[in-house]
């Protein structure tokens, strides 16, 4: 049977378990074991599809489709291991199954209560799916003590109980503030917090705690008393340079030892900390830097386009360049701004996004990049950009558009209700916003001799999607003999996947999102590309 590890967090939220689970399953997977990640959400959303960046950063999409919490992206980077839509779920997604199956008399009569029948349906999804992994790291998100996540808590409890304590470590990380004033440590709210813990039945084996300062053997022997765990298993993360830092921060830290220990295991092999160390001296050692500009809606939010900020980190990583990200907010792009914020430019990338704000000043800076021959990276909403922009200044189509924009438009971007997955028919609808696009992995075949195809080495790709709106293909000649031309599509034919522009340095429009799929230890081919046209165009 596997091991199961369960993540809480105490005190203060966005402490970084997302990033302490992730490093202990590198550490753990490179000292030869099988490990899956998961994520319990304790809101009542059924899945962050519907949420807004503004609210809950980005939405990450795994390879099977799911639209997960952006942790995900997190586990994916750091281990390489795929994450599935069996890894993340949400209470929303918990009760709706529950209540589904008490509407078909899936109870028998029963009252449906919290304990058993919503416990139990987590305990499902803990077990779900698991086949010869060694260990399952599940991270439930939120705080200790909150009302939303009580019954992940006392899930846990349980499943400890049922499968033995030798196959469960609880694993509680906490913040220990350091006061200036009296230049102090203080273990309290961390004593608190694990009391919290203890008082729903739960006794954490190891405790990490987050703090700006180092911590004293003193300190932590306060916090092993007090909150009685043995004092290894009191282990400290102090603020890292870089997140690339995490993984031999922790391992310094003997994090994946104790936790070996616990489980009277012994590495298999020796852990590689090298790929970790050589990407921490280039980030921090770098000195030449590129200038890429994101134009977005979300750019003031910090974590609204995590995997995209961490793919372009990895394509600097590949050229030995930092990337500076120059954000613009595009709600406020007034078209005759673009010349002087685009100044300092050396690259042109617009993200992903829904809806008609700010659109027209996407459309403006695209127009920009292609007539300065600016490297410019549009994806999947920045794609659909780049094509309304050709057809109204190449095409002369006054009046091109995207049909989830503008009612009345020519649509050279429309709304597609059927997709044709590897030969299965996916009907969407446009009836609910929740679940119904164009959502995971999908297979491209790339043009001879175009720019996509010496990118990627390759003729047939499959990246991730997340859109309801394709190009209209009855216009691909117009297009081409304009010379933009459409070197990747859909194995059927009908769906263009990547634009590209014929004379222009470095012009790429997918209708995907590379960013997932990118890892700092092997970042995507598209990012390395594009960071390097972008660092030789300056
Ligand atoms: N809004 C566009 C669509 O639904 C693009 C979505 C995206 O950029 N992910 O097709």
């Amino acid at each position: 049977m596997a091991r199961y590890i369960f993540v809480t967090g105490g005190v203060v939220s966005s402490l970084g378990k997302g990033l302490s689970s992730a490093s202990l399953a590198y550490l753990l997977k490179s000292q030869g074991y099988k490990v899956r990640l998961r994520k319990m959400d304790p809101y009542l959303n059924v899945d962050p599809g519907t949420m807004s960046p503004f609210q809950h950063g980005e939405v990450f999409v795994t390879d099977d489709g799911a639209e997960t919490d952006l942790d995900l992206g997190h586990y994916e980077r750091f281990t390489n291991i795929s994450s599935k839509q069996s890894d993340n779920i949400t209470t929303g997604r918990i009760y709706s199954d529950v209540i589904k199956r008490e509407r078909k008399g899936g109870y028998l009569g029963k009252t449906v209560q919290v304990i058993p029948h919503i416990t139990d349906r987590i305990k499902e999804f803990i077990k779900k799916d698991i086949t010869n992994e060694d260990f399952v790291i599940c991270e439930i998100g939120g705080t200790v003590g909150d009302i939303e996540s009580l019954p992940f808590v006392e899930a846990i409890r349980q499943f400890s109980n049922e499968n033995g304590k030798s196959k469960t470590l609880f694993i509680h990380l906490t913040f220990v503030p350091f006061l200036k004033s009296s230049d102090e440590i203080k273990t309290k709210p961390t004593q608190h917090s694990v009391k919290e813990l203890r008082s729903i039945g739960i006794q954490p084996d190891i405790i990490i705690c987050r703090s700006q300062q180092s911590i004293s053997l003193d300190q932590r022997k306060k916090i092993s008393l007090f909150c009685n765990v043995p004092i290894e298993n009191v282990i400290e993360t102090v603020d890292v340079r870089t997140i690339y830092e995490a993984p031999i921060s922790f391992y310094n830290q003997k994090l994946d030892k104790q936790v070996l220990k616990f489980f009277k295991l012994k590495p298999k092999k020796r852990a590689n900390l090298n790929p970790w160390k050589k990407i921490t001296k280039i980030v921090l050692n770098t000195k030449k830097s590129v200038n890429i500009a994101i134009i977005g809606k979300y750019v003031n939010l910090k974590d609204a386009y995590k995997s995209l900020d961490e793919a372009l980190v990895h394509g600097g990583i590949a050229n030995n360049v930092k990337v500076n990200l120059i954000r613009i907010d595009s709600d406020n792009l007034k078209n005759n701004e673009i010349k002087t914020k685009l100044k300092n430019v050396s690259g042109l990338l617009i993200p992903g996004g829904f809806g008609k704000r700010g659109t027209e000043g996407k459309i403006s800076a695209i127009k920009f990049a292609r007539e300065n021959k600016i490297p410019f990276l549009g994806i999947c909403f920045g794609m659909q950009m780049a094509i309304i922009e050709f057809a109204r200044n190449k095409l002369k189509i006054k009046k091109a558009g995207s049909t989830e924009l503008e009612g009345k438009c020519y649509p050279v971007i429309g709304l597609i209700n059927e997709w044709d997955k590897d030969g299965k028919i996916i009907k969407g609808t446009n009836k609910n916003l929740g679940g119904t696009m164009r959502l995971g992995l999908y297979e491209a075949k790339l043009r001879n001799n175009s720019a996509i195809n010496r990118v990627y080495k390759s003729s047939s790709i499959k990246e991730r999607h997340r859109h309801r709106y394709e190009v209209n293909n009855k216009l691909k000649s117009q297009f081409e003999n304009k010379g933009l031309i459409f070197s990747g599509m859909s194995p059927d034919d009908k769906l263009p996947e990547i634009i590209e522009l014929k004379s222009h340095p470095w012009f790429i429009g997918v209708q995907f999102h590379p960013e997932f799929k990118s890892r700092p230890l092997s970042p995507h081919p598209l990012f390395s590309s594009f960071i390097k046209a972008s660092k030789n165009h300056k």
